[in-house]
């Protein structure tokens, strides 16, 4: 009889078995894991570098980072946050780096590092990694055990505890396995992608960006700040992929299809705005439009903005008309864009959805109606922005469960 059985050999799997082997070193614990390799997304991460976490001040502005999921997470982090997953790290041999932004890499800035320790840890405590094993059921025992069954296998494993780590949960997928249990499930949907927009005109400033920008979302309220890049598809960049995550239900109710606003000004009112437009032009009577140089605005967004305002480039600051500031004012806090699809990020994404958090006990990771179950990482309804969030949410979760299963099997 197995001890734990860890359905996923992903970031949360291997967490929850490595820090319950520390706690337990005797417990027999096994990662099932459905394709031919572990760990796969914590490889590709970060673009190759894997971005462990986010440099947040305290537990609470950590937990602000969860469009889903953060109000469950936050009495989480107090125990095991960012402090706590630097320590762990550096307490098996790997030192974490912060970049400018807050996002945290290992010091080797490459992911094979996390990788490497995570299968050493799990060769050197003789924890079982069976690959090609795809769980297809799940059968609560009499005696309060399980039966596992796999794609494929006709033996089916017993185990003593169960910990969910299957990742992210789409209609016809993973969470099919749970068909004998009545463990309730948000819907899974795209999150952190970036904003596709047919526009050839625009596609020719690919590459361009903003450090400061706005995108405002019709008929959704909150506006989202950040960096802006025009790339040959479309729109991408924090604000954008901050839009998508918290707006991941609104968007994909609307098929994708909906309308912008976007300020490329590291400006918040319009009144602001104006008057920092006019006085570029009383002091530049005589330059023409496209010499003007507007804070840091890229030359190429500027002659962009003025091709939107309808404005003649060649005009001097002097001749333009006020209808024609105003225009241009308006292309500069109010560009207007018609989204028509969407891309994925290739840095990082995720689902939104997965396992109620209503099933869960916050402080175990089990869930209340099966104690002896426990769900961990992507698989519930938590899931993060861009930066190192939803690794966090992973250590975290599997964490809480690695320490209760240890209290109850010792
Ligand atoms: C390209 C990319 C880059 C990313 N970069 C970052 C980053 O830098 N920082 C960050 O914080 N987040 C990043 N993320 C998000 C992060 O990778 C995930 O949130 C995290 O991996 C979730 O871990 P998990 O263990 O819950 O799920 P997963 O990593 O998805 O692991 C789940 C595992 O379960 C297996 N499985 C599924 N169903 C079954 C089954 N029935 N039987 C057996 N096994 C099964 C899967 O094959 C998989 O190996 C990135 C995501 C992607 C796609």
């Amino acid at each position: 009889m197995i001890d734990v059985a860890i359905i996923g050999g992903g970031a949360a799997g291997f967490f929850a078995a490595i820090n319950i082997k520390m706690n337990c070193p005797t417990a027999k614990v096994v990662i099932l894991e459905k394709t031919m390799k572990t760990l796969s997304k914590v490889k590709v991460s970060g673009g190759g570098r894997c971005n462990v976490t986010h440099n947040c001040e305290s537990y609470s502005e950590l937990a602000s980072n969860y469009p889903r999921g953060g109000k469950f997470l936050k009495p989480l982090f107090k125990e095991f946050g960012v402090t706590e997953t630097i320590n762990w790290f550096e307490n098996n041999g790997v030192r974490l780096t912060t970049e400018d932004d807050g996002r945290m890499f290992p010091l080797s800035n490459t992911s094979e590092t996390i990788v490497n320790l995570f299968e050493s840890k799990a060769k050197s405590m003789n924890i079982d990694i069976d690959l090609k094993s795809m769980v297809t059921d799940v059968i609560s025992e009499e005696d309060g055990t399980f039966k596992i069954h796999l794609q494929d296998i006709s033996q089916p494993i017993h185990a003593k505890f169960i910990i969910l780590a299957a990742g992210g949960m789409n209609k016809n997928d993973s969470g099919n396995f749970l068909k004998n249990f009545n463990i309730s499930t948000v819907n899974g949907v795209p999150s952190l992608f970036t904003f596709n927009i047919k526009n050839e005109e625009l596609a020719t400033l690919a590459g361009v960006s903003v450090e400061r920008g706005k995108i405002k979302i019709a008929g959704l309220k909150q506006p989202y700040h950040g960096p802006i890049l025009i790339t040959h598809w479309g729109l991408s960049g924090p604000a954008v992929l901050k839009s998508s995550a918290w707006y991941a239900r609104d968007l994909f109710d609307k098929l994708y299809q909906f309308d912008c606003l976007v300020s490329w000004l590291p400006i918040n009112s319009e009144a602001e705005a104006l008057s920092v437009l006019e006085n570029i032009f009383l002091e530049n009577p005589k330059r023409q439009l496209n010499n003007l140089h507007v804070l840091d605005l890229p030359n190429r967004l500027w002659q962009y903005v003025l091709l939107m305002a309808k404005v003649d480039p060649v005009k001097r600051c002097m001749e333009t008309k006020k209808v024609e500031l105003n225009r241009i004012l308006e292309n500069l806090i109010r560009m207007p864009f018609s989204i028509s699809g969407k891309t994925t990020f290739k840095e990082e994404f995720v689902t939104a959805g997965g396992i109620n958090l209503d099933e869960l006990n916050p402080s175990e990771m089990s869930l209340k109606n099966y104690p002896n179950i426990y769900a961990i990482g992507e698989m519930i309804d938590v899931d993060g922005v861009t930066g190192g969030f939803n690794f966090q949410a992973a250590w975290t979760t599997a964490w809480f469960a690695a320490q209760s299963i240890s209290r109850k099997i010792i």
